[in-house]
């Protein structure tokens, strides 16, 4: 019998557990039944009907739309295939000068713009920020993550993706 109910998983997704509450959860058994939960809890928030597959990011998820896996954002956005990355259709802010980094740390606190930028994505439609990444100048936009959903879902859930 789990520990928990959709009402305390919807408080852990919001950050509103107590390390009391939350603890004997994410130190518990896993069964693939919080994850069904997990989805209907997050596909009940969000204000679009396309079918959750996995949530991929905070705020991001992937969604099965005309047979195809996007990435999609709370608010709507959709960044379209999920194997591509999406942080290539953000809006993005490069801090590379000492004004820049400066609003963030205090002086001798933060990066050597000369060998470091710090990089903000941020939804271009709701101006979320999504993600940041510390990297050399130049370096390419770092891929985060690709999921491989189907073996996830056979593997791990024992079933097929909802799409499939
Ligand atoms: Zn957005």
């Amino acid at each position: 019998m789990p520990i928990y109910n959709k009402k305390t998983l919807s408080r852990l997704l919001n950050g509103e557990l107590s390390w009391k509450e939350l603890k004997p959860i994410i130190g518990g058994k896993k069964d693939p039944e919080r994850f069904d939960m997990v989805l209907e809890i997050l596909q009940e928030k969000v204000p679009w009907n396309e079918t959750i597959l996995i949530p991929l990011h905070e705020h991001l998820f992937v969604v099965s739309k005309d047979n195809k896996r996007i990435v999609k954002c709370e608010c709507g956005y959709e960044f379209g295939d999920y194997k591509e990355n999406w942080k290539k259709k953000c809006r993005i802010r490069v801090r590379d000068t000492e004004d820049d980094i400066g609003d963030l740390y205090p002086k001798y606190m933060g990066c050597d713009p000369e060998w470091e930028e710090l990089r903000e994505f941020y939804c271009p439609s709701c101006f979320t920020l999504l993600d940041t990444e510390t990297v050399p100048p130049g370096y390419p936009v770092i891929f985060n993550f690709l999921p491989d959903i189907d073996t996830f879902y056979e593997k791990w859930l024992g079933k097929d993706a909802p799409d499939r």
